[in-house]
């Protein structure tokens, strides 16, 4: 799975995933991928979403819109609302997940309950950056 948040100079949120699924997936099975509000999903003024792993924990969770919802009627940060649906509501499934998340205020957060999960991304002063599981390497363009 490969996926994208972006937040853009007006402010607006957008959120982009594709993937080929998981090996020897059900005949005509449609992952959470294009679902919005599943493993994709973006919302002005709260967040936007994408992540990875078996969807059809993503799809009972709603995770994109769970997170996005959270933010929204909590008030919780992105990072604090990614993280309490990764660490808490899809490990305790023994769901191998992760996600990108970016807020409307520009936070960025990528959590994951799995050994690693590539991440990369480019801070507002155009800097580069790729992580794998804890480190993280600047990336000189
Ligand atoms: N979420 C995808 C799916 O279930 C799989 C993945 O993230 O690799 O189709």
């Amino acid at each position: 799975t490969v996926g994208a948040v972006a937040l853009d100079s007006a402010g607006h949120l957008a959120a982009a995933t594709s993937t080929g699924g998981y090996n020897n997936k059900p005949e005509g099975r449609i992952g959470d991928t294009p679902i919005i509000g599943a493993g994709t999903y973006a919302r002005d003024g709260a967040c936007a979403v994408s992540g990875t792993g078996k969807g059809e924990y993503f799809m009972r969770y709603a995770v994109g819109h769970e997170v996005a919802a959270r933010v929204s009627y909590l008030g919780e940060s992105v990072e604090k609302a990614a993280a309490k649906v990764i660490q808490e509501d899809l490990k305790q499934h023994d769901i191998g997940a992760g996600l990108v998340a970016v807020g409307a205020d520009g936070s960025i957060t990528a959590p994951y309950n799995t050994d690693g999960m590539f991440r990369g991304w480019v801070t507002p002063e155009g800097e580069f950056y790729v992580a794998t599981h804890g480190e993280v390497f600047p990336i000189k363009p």
